[in-house]
């Protein structure tokens, strides 16, 4: 019925890439096979006992179950400050320059409705995290995907950024550690984004949302670089620092006037998040560094393993410098990322097809290393 048509917003997002795989997916579970399932971003371990006991205790008070309109609490904002400086040297105003979010991907996905005007571009990484597409096309912006090549160490070269769409950019997001080709970036391409940003006017969202699941080089926040709180918001998660993914806890942090104004566009859509949710937020922060230690030793196991189990089995182009992926060639034989997702879940192993981040993720493929070890080892043995 025309009357019911969806708007041209809704109907311009991306195709659900993933329909007829997911398909597959539901019919071999009805068959009862055991899929292992490495397609997911979403961590099998549980969130800090210490936080679930703070989260239990403060459900029962009376000012957490009523609505949260205050931007976020000072405790959890508090806490944000203390953490941030002691892991990044930067030091924030607590009310002006921080403020807690519904999940990071709350605080990403409506900032361009707070900036961005029809018609501007987004500059989004290609292969990335498919919810900086969207929230472009949702603001009826228009989309430019700069390509994370392998022989770029997966940076974007800003060089390669037509000067038309440098003109006219409102917004670019950038995402590392990253999802999902795991690269970390180094000092000087942080330094070159923010010269760069600065230079063309353009917003710089930079999404560190895996700042903690690293390996061996320390990821650090685009805040430590001179002149960046000029035109940065920085975006933090709970999810996968603590495993709360479930949670729906993040924050933004930066420049005042791009807090101000995405508070603005979430004043009018949210009512703020659940008061224990914060308040376990903030137990997180302060007290649970030992818990993250485990969880990046848990990781590099895993990773470890994965990684040395594909390359026996020929995989090459295998990167796995950070967070809880690995994003790997696919084997030579299958053209596209698709056919060998395809042929994974023949096998028993749903992974995500490198062309599901963007145009310039095909020829890859990610698996997530969010099953323990046994899952892993038969995995392997699948492959
Ligand atoms: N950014 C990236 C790169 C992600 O991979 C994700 C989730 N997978 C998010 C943001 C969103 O995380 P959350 O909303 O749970 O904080």
């Amino acid at each position: 019925m025309a009357r019911l048509a969806l708007s041209k917003r809704i109907k311009n997002l991306p195709p659900y890439l993933f329909a007829d795989i997911d398909k597959k997916k539901r019919d071999l579970r009805s068959k009862g096979v055991k899929l292992v399932d490495l397609s997911i971003g979403d961590p099998d371990i549980l969130a800090p006992k210490g936080v679930i006991k703070v989260l239990c205790r403060q459900s029962g008070l009376k000012e957490n179950q009523k609505y949260a309109l205050d931007g976020g609490k000072q405790q959890l904002k508090e806490a944000v400050k203390v953490w941030f400086k002691k892991r990044f040297g930067v030091s924030l105003n607590k009310d002006k320059e921080i403020l807690p979010l519904i999940g990071s991907k709350e605080g990403l996905v409506h900032l361009p409705l707070s900036f961005v005007n029809p018609g501007d571009y987004v500059i989004v990484p290609s292969p990335g995290y498919p919810g900086y597409k969207s929230a472009a096309i949702l603001a009826s912006a228009k989309v430019y995907e700069a390509a994370l090549l392998e022989e770029n160490q997966f940076l974007i070269d800003f060089n390669r950024i037509p000067r038309t769409i440098r003109n006219k950019a409102k917004l670019m997001y950038l995402n590392y550690p990253n999802n999902p080709t795991t690269a970390i970036a180094p000092k000087h391409f942080l330094e070159n984004a923010v010269k760069f940003c600065s230079h063309y006017g353009i917003i710089l969202a930079y999404d560190n949302a895996y700042s903690e699941i690293y390996f061996d080089k320390k990821p650090q926040s685009i805040l430590e670089i001179k002149g960046s709180k000029e035109i940065t918001l920085e975006f933090h998660s709970f999810s996968k620092t603590y495993c709360m993914t479930g949670f729906r806890i993040g924050w933004a942090c930066g420049n005042k006037d791009l807090i101000a104004g995405l508070l603005k566009a979430k004043t009018n859509i949210d009512s703020g998040i659940f008061g224990a949710i914060q308040d376990a937020g903030a137990f997180a922060l302060e007290e649970e560094d030992k818990y993250v230690d485990n969880l990046r030793k848990k990781f590099r196991e895993r990773r470890d393993m994965f990684v040395k189990g594909i390359e026996a089995k020929g995989f090459s182009g295998i990167y796995a410098e950070s967070t809880f992926y690995v994003w790997t060639k696919i084997p030579r034989k299958y053209k596209k990322s698709y056919d060998f997702a395809e042929h994974l879940l023949d096998k028993g192993i749903a992974a995500t097809p490198g062309v599901g981040f963007g145009k310039y993720g095909e020829g890859f493929v990610r698996f997530s290393l969010t099953v323990n070890t046994s899952q892993i080892k038969k995995a392997l043995a699948l492959i």
